[in-house]
């Protein structure tokens, strides 16, 4: 038997009969840019996650951005972000002109150490970026308090974790601007390109809104360099299906996670993900660590068994961060993490015959 990593085409068919009638009476409605299908969704997501604005751009990245943009946050000012985090969380720090300033997090849950944030403020700091990296949320609570006493803005990168909850509350509203990317793989994807805000405070939500329109509210009067990035209404549908099943997609999510949790942990030599009493992850990504990854993972492909490694080298030892400076050796958590993590198959339309067979494959082999 083969599992692949993911297949992205399994879900579209399961929603086929949605899905395509929904996109074609939105083709032949005439109305190409924003509308009313943008609008349903934006509404729709905000009530979601309980946020009291929704905007919806292009992209995760410009989320991101355009999150900083509307804080801000500009040429001269550090951004503290995860050192493990992909590589957009850096990104959309630089993109606006600042600095982003890496800080470590803990091996256990691969998200952002709280006890380590204060080292890293300096008098140029001016956000803090947490990411729920994986789709388990990271503390919030001793970051938002640290942000506070410290004057910090609070962007929460949530590309990956549409529906998780951090103590019962669900991500979307604790920081203040909460950016998501609907990249197709992501929990809640659409089938393209996609990302939206989430926020409370409506001077940032209207800020977001004009940058991302060409810096425009009323057509042709322009009262700042905006840009464009607009969520595409067709997206738009697509995402309003999608939202319907991001609940049960993602409880079978949960119920794969637990039972690799169950059946794997006594496998010495693998390492599995710690979920604190707090957190209840969406399992974007099923991440253990092994000292031998490499040899498990080729051994695993031999088996059938696809993985794939998030993420192999971290942003301080890219070629494109070269620049700020960061060696080999300064940052070592981050680096231990990309020699040993490893994803599992994982993903709402696998089966439990799937399942079954990545365990067994991993007790013989791992
Ligand atoms: C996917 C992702 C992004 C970027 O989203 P795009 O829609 O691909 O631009 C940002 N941050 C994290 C953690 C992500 O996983």
């Amino acid at each position: 038997m083969t599992v692949p990593f993911l297949e992205l085409g399994v879900a579209y068919r399961e929603l086929i009969s949605e899905i395509e009638p929904a996109v074609l009476e939105s083709l032949r409605s005439g109305w190409y840019i924003g509308g009313d299908d943008l609008e349903k969704f934006e509404c729709a997501f905000a009530s979601f996650t309980g946020a009291k604005h929704c905007i919806g751009v292009a992209n995760g990245l410009d989320a991101l951005r355009l999150a900083l943009l509307s804080m801000g946050v500009g040429s001269g000012d550090e951004v503290l972000v995860p050192s493990n985090t992909f590589i957009a969380t850096w990104l959309a720090v630089s993109q606006v002109g600042a600095t982003p300033v890496p800080v470590e997090p803990l091996e256990s849950t691969f998200n952002l150490d709280p006890d380590r944030l204060e080292e890293a403020i300096t008098s140029h700091t001016k956000a803090i970026i947490p990411v729920h990296l994986y789709g388990q949320p990271a503390n919030l609570d001793p970051i938002l308090a640290i942000a506070r006493k410290h004057g910090l803005f609070v962007l929460e990168d949530a590309a990956q974790a549409h529906g998780a909850k951090y103590k019962g509350r669900l991500i979307g509203t604790d920081g203040d601007v909460v950016a998501w990317s609907f990249y197709p793989g992501k929990n809640l994807g659409a089938l393209g390109d996609a990302g939206a805000i989430t926020t409370n405070d409506a001077k940032i939500a209207e800020r977001i809104r004009i940058l991302g329109n060409y810096g425009s509210r009323t057509k042709y009067v322009h009262e700042t360099l905006g840009c464009n990035s607009r969520l595409d209404p067709v997206q738009a549908v697509v995402l309003s299906v999608k939202l319907g099943h991001l609940n049960e997609w993602n409880a079978r999510r949960v119920q794969i996670a637990e039972k690799y949790r169950r059946e794997l942990a006594t496998l010495p030599g693998l390492k599995l993900p710690e979920v604190p009493e707090w957190a209840e992850p969406v399992w974007h990504l099923f991440v253990v660590r092994h000292a031998k990854r490499d040899v498990l993972q080729a051994s695993l492909k031999e088996a059938g068994i696809g993985t794939q490694i998030h993420y192999p080298i971290p942003p301080h030892l890219q070629k494109a961060y070269l620049g700020l400076g960061w060696r080999k050796g300064q940052l070592p958590t981050a680096e231990s993490l990309a020699q040993s993590v490893l994803s599992l198959p994982m993903g709402p339309q696998m089966d439990d015959a799937s399942v079954d067979a990545v365990i067994a494959a991993l007790r013989r082999r791992a």
